[in-house]
């Protein structure tokens, strides 16, 4: 147990020098007299965010009737382009990336068909579709115990993506392009850092809101499945368990320091809304989560949002870029726009009142 966590102290110190490092190649050392024009010219006006939800890329757990047949190199093919030109490429990673290793055994008695170990090979596969920046704050994060988290983090700071979530690394901080990020990640399962204990989220957000220019905040929470688009406005219940009020939550969250709230967990997206000048998204669904999770009806609706920012981290302008999966062809783009239609729908319903402007093409812009 021990020597556990001291490997898991030892991996998130690895991401935080790998952080510190880009930072420390980034910023050059300016002679003292062209210091302000130097660092007016790295500070851009306008950062962008790009952003979704579930991510879970096959499983070799019990066998690899799960695995997809090209080892996912093309999970991302439709989706690649999209990502490109932005600062932070963000996803939940639903799932461990592991070789090899059994079940929690907790998990074993509860969910057997729904344990996610994916090759460690499929990191670069994250990294190459241009993703650096995941949560690990989720319910399948411990399908295969420790050795799974440890597994996970330890590969995806091995392919350079930052990350946090669990108890052990409930934070990350990087820089890019001259502009420091704070991410952190909550969610309502064991081992990853609390959504129900807001004490400790308000203390974590405020201290990363007074090291980094731009905070970004992920939850997974709420309840799971198609009669759970709306957000309910209370504490949600699923499986017996609590699964967060997570307006309270996000808006908490804006009050204590965080720029954009990224929501997941429901499986089906969910409304949007500005707070403070804040983005907040209540649920980005599934995007990419190959045979083991349902994509039948709005569950296959995958958004990819992209959301632009001031550098103090107010929220300017958007778009939603609307995508579809099926078991049989995977990620695709959608032409019919459906998820935008979707996120419209559930945001003028849930959110009469709000600012946030959502147009048929997926554009997000602010009402004056
Ligand atoms: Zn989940």
């Amino acid at each position: 147990m021990g020597f556990i966590v001291m490997m898991l102290a030892q991996s998130c110190e690895q991401a935080s020098s790998m952080a510190n490092s880009s930072a420390v190649n980034h910023k050059s050392k300016p002679k003292k007299s062209d210091a302000p024009r130097l660092k007016r010219d790295s500070l851009r006006d306008t950062i962008c965010i790009a952003a979704v939800g579930d991510i879970m890329l096959g499983s070799s757990y019990p066998d690899s009737s799960k695995l997809p047949s090209d080892s996912a190199k093309g999970s991302f093919k439709s989706a690649q382009k999209y990502f490109e030109g932005a600062d932070v490429v963000f996803g939940n990673l639903e799932g461990t990336l592991l070789d090899s290793g059994m079940p929690d055994s907790h998990k074993k008695k509860l969910e057997t068909g729904y344990l996610f170990r994916m090759p460690t090979q499929y990191g670069k596969v994250l990294k190459d579709a241009g993703f650096n920046l995941l949560s690990v704050a989720n319910n399948h994060i411990t399908d295969f115990d420790n050795k799974g988290c440890v597994s996970t983090t330890r590969t995806l700071a091995d392919n350079g993506i930052h990350y946090a979530g669990l108890e052990t690394c409930p934070t990350t901080i990087f820089e890019r392009n001259g502009i420091k990020y704070g991410f952190c990640a909550f969610s309502p399962n064991s081992r990853t850092v609390h959504l129900l204990d807001s004490i400790n989220q308000r203390r974590i957000i405020s201290k990363l809101k007074e090291q980094c220019d731009v905070v970004i905040v992920s939850f997974h929470g709420g309840a799971e499945g198609a009669q759970y688009e709306h957000v309910p406005f209370k504490m949600e219940s699923y499986l017996n368990a609590k699964r967060g009020d997570v307006h309270q939550f996000a808006h908490n969250a804006v009050d204590a320091g965080a720029d954009i709230v990224l929501g997941n967990g429901p499986h089906v997206s969910r409304a949007m809304e500005t707070y403070k000048g804040r983005l907040i998204a209540y649920s980005l669904g599934n995007f990419c989560t190959y045979k083991s999770v349902s994509v039948a009806g709005v569950c296959g609706m995958a958004p990819l949002l992209k959301v632009y920012l001031n550098k103090k981290g107010e929220f300017l302008n958007g778009n939603i870029i609307a995508f579809r999966q099926t078991h049989e062809r995977g990620l695709s783009r959608d032409t019919a726009n459906r998820v935008v239609q979707r996120i419209k729908t559930l945001t003028e319903s849930d959110f009469p009142e709000t600012k946030l402007n959502i147009d048929e093409d997926g554009g997000i812009s602010l009402n004056d």
